[in-house]
């Protein structure tokens, strides 16, 4: 990419390649699966932003467009993104801006309020932001039925090139299916001047699939969701040359920046080849979707998504770390067995932390899907025993140790102590049974919950030295 336009039209090529000063990174699609291929044009590079108007055409002949964005994003790209629009002639109507301040929730009221305005017509909305106008938009436009172009304007989040949305609706957060955008744009000269700790954050959504990679190691393990290797490949066969300058990324080097961004792609790449969000999302994911819905806050602005996904990640390591000092010996079949409650017990214990509320409605659907029956939780109780050894070295293999993790995360800025985002060691630790209760998708939570050590590992973790300092 160094200072080249990476031009990728997944229509002519099957190959994604791209070179930096010292890397060559190629991923090569499987070109037999062609459906996936949802976003077709993806431009990166130095001044790209004025070729948004001939990305349009080619996909949109002679439609309207509507440029959407918020006060933030419009400053950064989204009046440039119009004014080129009219110097070249495509109908624009008037642009939807959101308020910059407080700072915009993906909260469903404005997937609504962008629906509104494309109803009745055929304009194609051109998101122009980050995580959040990008889900936003990406959600709007499915539910009004038509496609949309994509302009990024920070390096925080992989879910630019992701199949589905991150939304909050009555007061749950959950990932809503739509395609990706059928074009994205992203000028490094815009991405470049977003706010540091944006690409902080960034990098940090970016380490976090080192602990969604051991979270399908597991699942993959025990049968109950297998690696698909294409989608594998895709995220984790670079992954750790992406992540290893974190201290030249915070001194504002280009290189760094580059591969942060080309991770971020192909994680958003391999959701929308798989159409849901395991390549990229386990445990620490499932810690942040928690505080976000708790509104989590520092400074009266939502904490970024890369900075909560980063002490989740950290959380997932401390927490797989600790499982596995066990040796097989120390499980037990029967104890677990004994330990795991029954469904009635389940639906109180969720009900006891989340009362009577949509969130909790949403929970109990979850765990029930996952809930297992005394017999079966024996059998599985009984295999990791047999293979823990053959588990554990897998599991933790694909890890950075926890102290590596914290090293990388200080070097790029990224927040490693619960006091950044204004949580407290007690509140992180707490979240482990939370977020195990999130989801039916299988990860190290629910390793520890089965093993019937879930609550022993939130106290060890709470009580050891070693973790969120
Ligand atoms: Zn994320």
């Amino acid at each position: 990419m160094n200072g080249q336009i990476l031009l990728l039209k997944y229509g002519a090529i099957d190959s994604l390649k791209s070179r930096t000063a010292s890397v060559s990174i190629t991923v090569t699609m499987n070109s037999q699966e062609e459906s996936w291929k949802e976003t077709k044009t993806f431009i990166s590079g130095p001044g790209t932003l004025a070729r948004v108007p001939s990305v349009l055409r080619e996909h949109f002949p002679e439609v309207p467009v509507i440029v959407i964005a918020d006060d933030n994003t419009w400053e950064a790209a989204g009046e440039k993104v119009d004014a080129c629009l009219n110097a070249e002639g495509v109908a624009t109507l008037e642009p939807l801006v959101f308020p910059g301040k407080p700072i915009l929730h993906s909260d469903y009221e404005h997937v609504a309020k962008i629906n509104k305005t494309l109803q009745g017509n055929d304009i194609i909305p051109v998101s122009v932001g980050s995580g959040t106008i990008n889900d936003l938009v990406k959600r709007a436009a499915f539910e009004s039925e038509r496609r949309y172009l994509c302009v990024a304007t920070a390096v925080s989040v992989d879910g630019y090139s992701s199949f589905g949305a991150a939304i909050l609706r009555d007061g749950v957060k959950m990932t809503m299916d739509c395609p990706a955008p059928v074009a994205i744009v992203a000028d490094t000269d815009v991405l470049k001047r977003a706010p540091y700790p944006m690409t902080a954050a960034g990098y940090a959504d970016l380490a976090s699939k080192i602990t969604a990679g051991a979270d399908w190691i597991v699942a993959d393990f025990i049968g109950v969701d297998p690696i698909d290797t294409e989608a594998w490949k895709m995220v984790q066969k670079d992954l750790r040359l992406w992540l290893n300058s974190p201290a030249e990324l915070k001194a504002g080097e280009s290189e760094p920046f580059e591969k942060v961004f080309l991770g971020l792609t192909m994680s958003g790449l391999s959701m929308q080849y798989l159409r849901k969000s395991r390549p990229a999302s386990g445990s620490e994911h499932l810690f942040s979707h928690i505080w976000e819905m708790e509104n989590l806050e520092k400074n009266g602005e939502p904490v970024s998504h890369g900075f909560k996904v980063a002490i989740g990640t950290l959380m997932g390591t401390a927490l797989a770390e600790t499982i596995f000092a066990h040796d097989a010996a120390d499980i037990d079949a029967d104890e677990a067995v004994a330990k795991y409650p029954d469904w009635a017990t389940r639906e109180k214990q969720i009900r006891d932390r989340f009362g009577d509320t949509p969130i909790s409605k949403s929970m109990t659907d979850e765990c029930r899907a996952k809930h297992l029956a005394p017999t079966d939780l024996s059998i599985r109780i009984a295999f990791l025993k047999d293979n823990w050894d053959a588990l554990r070295s897998k599991t933790l293999e694909r890890l950075y140790p926890y102290a590596e993790l914290c090293d990388r995360f200080k070097a790029a800025d990224v927040p490693v102590r619960p006091e950044q985002i204004n949580l407290t060691r007690e509140r992180v630790c707490d979240t482990i049974v939370s977020a195990q209760m999130m989801r039916n998708r299988y990860t190290i939570l629910d390793l520890a919950f089965e093993l019937g050590w879930i609550e022993d590992c939130r106290n060890e973790i709470l009580k050891s030295d070693l973790y969120l300092y």
